[in-house]
């Protein structure tokens, strides 16, 4: 996969690309990622890309000459790869948009700055994506959030060869909860069955925490597919554990409820 950004901060990349799983990717030849600045396409003495907005107002508009030539040249060195648009008006980034962008080539992620880009860069681009409806001050957070996303679900990125698939949102589902050492912290032991070894019985744990979990925290996941006889068994017998606490007035303190989760 090769991850090209176009920015006019180019040097904000260097950290990204030289740590953890992103640069491991990068020594393995899993990715390549390259920081291109969009002010070398500029012309003129003072290579200017920004301009101020048609119609007056406040701040400035990224001119779409600089941009367009930054896009082409991009393409023409990686033609199968996607162009997206960093823009808080775009579709919203989830799993599911990492995965189908992790199946292809390459990226070309264009980071706009200031008031945005001129409309009309639209033209040259394949999709237009927000990684939240919120506005940030430019896209380079955003495209290191899809490359970091993206990065994830690529054969090899991750240590160990199912590690993406048991992520939260891989399955419509959250991932169960996680302990390490001490046993005991703050007063709070970690569940006995993740201490027994064993593997069976620590699965079915694992099922039911990050179903009950996922019912806790992101109901709206468990309606976007089917569950299965295995998982409706989980939530029926959970129900009913949770009816008989009420009546017994034995209301749960954290860590508590079974599967071990505590409502946060
Ligand atoms: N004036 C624009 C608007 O209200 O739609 C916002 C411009 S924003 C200050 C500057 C740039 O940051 C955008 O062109 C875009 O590239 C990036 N950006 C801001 N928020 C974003 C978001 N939620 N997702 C992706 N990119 C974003």
């Amino acid at each position: 996969m090769r991850f090209t950004v176009l920015t006019l901060f180019p040097e904000l990349f260097a950290p990204f690309w030289d740590h953890s799983i992103i640069r491991r990717a990068i020594e393995s030849g899993i990715i390549t990622g390259s920081a291109v600045n969009i002010r070398d396409f500029a012309v003129g003495r003072h290579q200017v890309t920004d301009d101020r907005p048609y119609g007056g107002g406040c701040g400035m508009v990224m001119k779409p000459e600089p941009l367009a030539a930054a896009i082409r040249a991009a393409k023409d060195r990686c033609p199968g790869a996607e162009t997206v648009l960093l823009s808080p008006q775009g579709k919203v980034f989830d799993q599911p948009l990492a995965e189908a962008l992790a199946q292809g080539e390459g990226l070309i992620l264009v980071c706009g700055r200031y008031e945005g880009i001129d409309e009309r860069v639209g033209s040259l681009v394949d999709a237009e994506v927000s990684i939240g409806d919120y506005v940030l001050t430019g896209g380079e957070v955003a495209a290191m959030v899809i490359m970091d996303a993206v990065t994830r679900l690529l054969p090899g990125a991750l240590g160990g060869a199912d590690s993406a698939e048991k992520d939260s949102f891989a399955d419509h589902r959250l991932e169960h909860a996680q302990y390490t050492r001490p046993p005991i912290f703050e007063g709070q032991p970690v569940p006995e069955v993740l201490l027994s070894g064993d593997h069976g019985a620590i699965a079915r744990w694992r099922r039911e925490s990050a179903l009950i979990r996922t019912l806790l925290k992101r109901p709206d996941l468990l309606r976007q597919r089917p569950l299965e006889s295995e998982e409706s068994r989980i939530l029926k017998r959970w129900l009913v554990e949770i009816q008989d606490l009420v009546t017994s007035e034995h209301l749960p303190g954290a860590g508590s409820l079974p599967g071990g989760e505590s409502g946060r």
